[in-house]
């Protein structure tokens, strides 16, 4: 097996694989930016050229996920994680309470980091399932008087996905980080969504945020500018200096995904990546056992164990001289995880699909 450069198939959760044409692009862009002489990581972030490359990022993006005028993007640092904090910080006001729904591990950071700011209310927590499924969520009973609930859309650890959009009477924060561009969604559903841009839309370093501007006017007047949603919004990502590369790199990925159909056509690509190895999965005879229920099973991060330490050490060994790299999965769910994102190819689904039967024929 060789891949153009050598490149191996790159399972990794994250920071994780981009489109090589993307990389080529970046590369051919490099030293001299459409010939004005410097390279976009040298450029003011205040020149012409990066106020279309910014500008140009924003609008594809909010053709692919369909979003009204009435939404903000933001272009911010801190990584999803800094949401974690930003979030109840701006809307979980004094006195109020917000609802948090734990799936997995990232949102239970979520709701410890909002812990810390005041007193958020826990509705649901998949741990005594060892976080396998998502709860329906127009069926969990919310806090009156709650200021947002909190989702997480794909619980990258776990392998969990909600699959679906719900509209909720309240407003609604969702961690797309893991799942983020990989199907259409209905942007009504969600008054903010953030994701850190380095699972499925570019490089480390940039979060975007999409926030409706009825819920940004909640947020306080002023507060540290870092910290301040509405200070960004009206300086479109521009207060201070943004992450000018990541910002590039994500946007070439949107453009990317625009010539290749939209949306529809990536998560029917996805879906199919999938599918080929859940079915391997299923058709292994239980050597390979899912981790997440079928309802819920996540189209970009496959959770699965094996029997025991032995035969996942030997399974993750083989993979590896195979060229799988990173199929190693965390050490909460044990076992192992495909992390299959947008840009993964589908011909590394086949190729693993492949392996893990005969894996499974030889160890049955
Ligand atoms: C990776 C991840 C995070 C953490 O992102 P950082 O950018 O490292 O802060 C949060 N939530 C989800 C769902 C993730 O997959």
């Amino acid at each position: 097996m060789s891949l153009p450069y050598n490149r191996v198939y790159n399972f990794a959760p994250g920071p994780a694989c981009l489109p090589l044409e993307v990389l080529e692009q970046a590369r051919d862009d490099l030293v001299n930016y459409k010939g004005v002489g410097l390279s976009v990581m040298e450029m003011s972030h205040r020149s012409k050229e990066f106020e279309t490359i910014i500008r140009e990022a924003e609008e594809d993006l909010r053709k692919l996920l369909g979003l009204p005028e009435s939404t903000h993007v933001l272009f911010l640092q801190g990584g999803a994680t800094l949401q974690f904090s930003m979030v109840p910080m701006a809307f979980m006001s004094e006195g109020r309470t917000a609802d948090y729904v734990i799936t997995g591990t990232w949102g239970k950071k979520a709701f410890e980091a909002a812990q810390l700011v005041g007193q958020p209310t826990k509705i649901y927590d998949g741990k005594d399932s060892n976080y396998d499924h998502a709860p329906c969520l127009s069926d969990l009973k919310l806090t009156e008087g709650a200021a947002y609930v909190h989702i997480t859309s794909n619980e990258t650890i776990q392998g969990v996905d909600y699959l679906a959009d719900t509209r909720l009477p309240v407003p609604v924060v969702c961690d797309m980080s893991s799942n983020i561009l990989s199907r259409p969604i209905d942007p009504d559903a969600y008054d903010l969504i953030y994701a850190g841009a380095q699972k499925n839309m570019g490089p480390a370093g940039v979060t975007v945020v999409i926030v409706k501007d009825e819920f940004l006017q909640k947020a306080p007047a002023k507060t540290h500018p870092m910290l301040d949603y509405r200070l960004h919004a009206e300086n479109k990502s521009l207060y201070n200096t943004p992450p000018c590369w990541a910002i590039y790199i994500c946007g070439l990925v949107y453009k990317h995904l625009l010539a290749h159909g939209g949306l529809a056509a990536q998560a029917e690509r996805n879906q199919a990546k999938a599918k080929l190895i859940y079915d391997a999965i299923d058709e292994s005879g239980g050597v390979f056992r899912g981790h997440a229920q079928k309802a819920n099973r996540s189209l970009m991060n496959i959770t699965f164990t094996l029997a025991n330490d032995e035969i996942t050490e030997r399974f993750l060994k083989e993979a590896k001289e195979n060229g799988f790299a990173g199929l190693k999965g965390h050490r909460s769910v044990g076992g192992c995880r495909a992390s299959i994102y947008n840009a993964f190819p589908h011909e590394g689904c086949v190729a693993l699909a492949q392996f893990m039967r005969d894996f499974a024929c030889r160890n049955g």
